[in-house]
């Protein structure tokens, strides 16, 4: 952690200060450096704690703590990766379905043909969060069977999203993987009831979030008991957005600092199926560990997002593609 002193800082305010210091982080040790003071030696996560107290002291200009001050745990989280559900080691991920649960009769047909086109997870949406609360709100609960028998016939694991804490018993009993929306990556109670489910994660990143917002959301479920954690960039366009795309650079860096998988949501980026299918190339290309992607047998008759949803036989393509330029 770096301590700011001002430039105006008395030599009493900085003996103060050390004085200080030393009751706030116990057992820290500081080091005078140009314009202030550089701490260590105490428990990463209680930086975020103590900073404000530290603020707080005359001749104080600002603390700036290190990444792994403020992401202890997001720091050191790639080097123990379960395996299961999704092996992120082995294989380049497709997580593909179609945006929410409708009928079971389409949603089973959709489960298989994706198998068979290459699918590694089925998104298994039942609570769709809409802007409009008169647009259709996923099947709720009611689907539960749906998907429980998708997984059985194709035995792929589900990928679902959770908006309620309320909802946590009950998805955990049937579903394999929580997915936090983009809506919900600051909902800080979902995280830590996501969290204390002890189910494998898929955190999206919120529309405009910055890096540091979106891992600290990681922190969170982690500290509260994931072990399993997977992000996934979607961009920051909203439905009347025009400019479609999703932030490479930032992929490439979530990766880099964490050593977690980075996956990339090319569908709700670009609200376009031709868009989606290139823009998912491009994210490979970039150095994603897999997509979320909408797919399905009918995406003509869907009542969410069928614009953006790619069919069977254009997901086949586009799985053979990546996977072709992954051998090379
Ligand atoms: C989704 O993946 O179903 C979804 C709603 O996406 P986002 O949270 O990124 O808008
Ligand atoms: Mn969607």
């Amino acid at each position: 952690m770096l301590i700011r002193t001002s430039s105006s800082a008395t030599r009493e305010q900085k003996e103060f200060l050390k004085r200080r210091l030393a009751g706030i982080l116990p057992g820290a040790r500081a080091r005078t450096v140009r314009g202030g003071l550089e701490v260590s030696g105490f428990r990463p996560a209680s930086a975020a704690d103590a900073a404000p107290l530290l603020e707080n002291i005359p001749g104080v200009a600002g603390t700036r703590l290190t990444q792994r001050e403020l992401c202890p745990l997001v720091c050191a989280a790639g080097r123990a990766l379960p395996a299961k559900p999704l092996n992120f080691r082995k294989d380049f991920i497709f997580i593909a379905g179609p945006c929410a649960v409708e009928d079971e009769a389409s949603y089973l047909a959709s489960a298989a043909a994706l198998k068979a086109a290459g699918a590694h997870a089925l998104r298994a949406a039942l609570f769709k969060p809409r802007s409009s609360p008169y647009a259709f709100q996923g099947v709720g609960f009611d689907g539960l069977k749906t998907i429980a028998r998708a997984k059985k016939l194709t035995g792929l694991p589900l990928v679902t999203e959770i908006t309620d804490t309320r909802q946590a018993q009950k998805l955990c009993a049937v579903c394999d993987v929580l997915q936090i929306g983009a809506r919900n990556m600051r909902n800080y109670e979902l995280l830590k009831e996501a969290g204390r489910s002890g189910l494998p994660v898929l955190l999206k990143r919120a529309m405009r979030a910055t890096l540091g917002e979106w891992l600290l959301s990681a922190e969170y479920l982690l500290k509260y008991g994931t072990r399993n954690l997977v992000l996934c960039e979607r961009g920051d366009a909203v439905l009347s957005s025009d400019s479609p795309g999703l932030d490479l650079a930032m992929l490439r860096e979530a990766k880099r600092l964490t050593g977690l998988p980075v996956i990339a949501d090319p569908s709700h980026s670009t609200h376009d199926r031709g868009l989606a299918a290139s823009l998912a190339l491009k994210a490979a290309r970039a150095g994603a560990d897999g997509l979320l992607i909408e797919a399905s047998l009918s995406p003509q008759t869907a009542r969410v997002d069928g614009r953006q949803t790619l069919t069977v036989r254009t997901f086949a393509k586009l799985a053979g593609a990546i996977l072709c330029r992954q051998k090379q």
